[in-house]
């Protein structure tokens, strides 16, 4: 049997995650937009309203809760505020590679971390020179007797201005391609770790996304990830099958907010004597984007379900977020059209929110790399 049904916890999990985001996001999420303020009183209170790390395991301190449960929350919580989202996850993401692939220690110290008090980690994987081409990234450790040397410089690092913990992908071989990468966790207090400044996003302001440079950072060996040289690639990429389907879950609650406002919106506004919701021309414009958001939806919730079924759900996690991501532009540009020249300003959450849209595309893979993969999926056995 096929059931699309949630389980009455989830069903609490979904109106904790709504009530939150009405009342702590939403009402933030214009201010934020405008002052790039980095929500980190919201975050504590998400933290408190334990809505944070629900990935970690309960042996760690956490929830131990699913990508379903995940992918449930982080909808509502991008309905609230697409850079909230953003940065609240980046926890999320972050801990993936360590929860899948970290030793006892590393689990228990850094995911411990995460769960006893509000505090960001960030992945850095993506450099100036290397974003969706991850091979070529230029990072390097070098052994030194009980510790490695990190040199390198990235780029696009969410929440980096106020991790407490990094995830940092380098070569320990770089003769032997991907599977000469190592990955690591640097404190952000170390010698050698600096930060640029705050990057100017098109949107999700609330977000802090920067360069992080390592100069000859000397990284403990119980840090590198797994205790193994060459595993870095394999656990930064299986990272992605369980943080795709939250990042799918963000552009669906980026859609389903811009639909509610239009839908709003366009039964308020009227034209030529009727609601413009009343006109055939609007109101299929409406049916589509329900249709794209149901969608979207439905992509999300089968690969978190796969993913919690322990089948291999990259494909899946690249349909979900390709899907999301370009029905999150297209969603929030017809809202803006809905709202006419209303829709323009940024008066009205629309723009905001197609602003926010923008990056679903390009990180976390662009959507490009997502069929990229998805061809990969579907010609392996040729
Ligand atoms: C707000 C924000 C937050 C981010 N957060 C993080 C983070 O926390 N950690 C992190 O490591 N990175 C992060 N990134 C980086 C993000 O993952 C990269 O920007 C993304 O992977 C694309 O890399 P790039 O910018 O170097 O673009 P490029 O790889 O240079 O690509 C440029 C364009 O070409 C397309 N393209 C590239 N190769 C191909 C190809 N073979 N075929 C077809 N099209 C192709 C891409 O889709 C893109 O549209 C973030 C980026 C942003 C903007």
């Amino acid at each position: 049997m096929v059931s699309f049904s949630i389980t009455e916890t989830q069903q609490m999990l979904r109106d904790l995650a709504h009530d939150f985001a009405a009342e702590h996001i939403r009402p933030k999420s214009e201010e934020w937009d405008q002052s790039s303020e980095y929500p980190m009183d919201a975050i504590a209170a998400a933290h408190e309203a334990g809505l944070m790390n629900l990935h970690v395991p309960e042996a760690y301190g956490g929830m131990g809760m699913g990508v379903m449960d995940e992918v449930i929350v982080q909808e509502e919580l991008a309905w609230g505020d697409p850079g909230f989202a953003t940065a609240s996850y980046s926890n999320g993401l972050t801990a993936a590679p360590i929860i899948t692939g970290g030793t006892e220690e590393q689990k228990s110290k850094y995911l411990g971390m995460l769960v006893e008090a509000p505090r960001i980690a960030a992945y850095a994987v993506t450099e100036p020179g290397a974003g969706s081409d991850v091979a070529s990234i230029s990072t390097t450790a070098v052994k030194d007797g009980d510790e490695y040397v990190l040199n390198g410089a990235k780029m696009w690092i969410t929440g980096a201005g106020k991790a407490d913990w990094f995830f940092v992908l380098a070569y320990t071989d770089k003769e032997a391609s991907y599977k000469g990468m190592s990955a690591f966790i640097v404190e952000s207090d170390w010698n050698g770790v600096s930060l640029g400044k705050k990057e100017v996003n098109m949107g999700q302001r609330a977000s802090d996304t920067r360069a992080v440079n390592f100069d000859d950072v000397r990284v403990p060996a119980a840090n590198l990830v797994g205790g193994v040289e060459g595993k870095g690639w394999f656990n930064a990429m299986t990272a992605f099958d369980l943080s795709r389907p939250a990042i799918a879950a963000h552009a669906t609650g980026i859609s389903r907010a811009a639909f509610e406002h239009a839908l709003q919106y366009a039964n308020e506004r009227k034209t030529f004597g009727k609601l413009l919701h009343q006109h055939q021309a609007i109101q299929f414009m409406l049916a589509d984007m329900k249709t794209k958001i149901e969608a979207s939806r439905a992509l999300t919730w089968k690969t978190a379900w796969e993913a919690d079924s322990g089948v291999r759900n990259t494909e899946s996690a690249a349909h979900a977020k390709r899907f999301a991501a370009d029905t999150a532009m297209e969603v929030t540009t017809d809202a803006v059209q809905v709202y006419g020249g209303y829709g323009y300003s940024e008066e009205y959450p629309v723009a905001r929110l197609m602003r926010a849209a923008k990056v679903m595309q390009i990180y976390e893979g662009s959507s490009q790399v997502q069929r990229m993969i998805i061809g990969r999926e579907i010609t392996r056995e040729l």
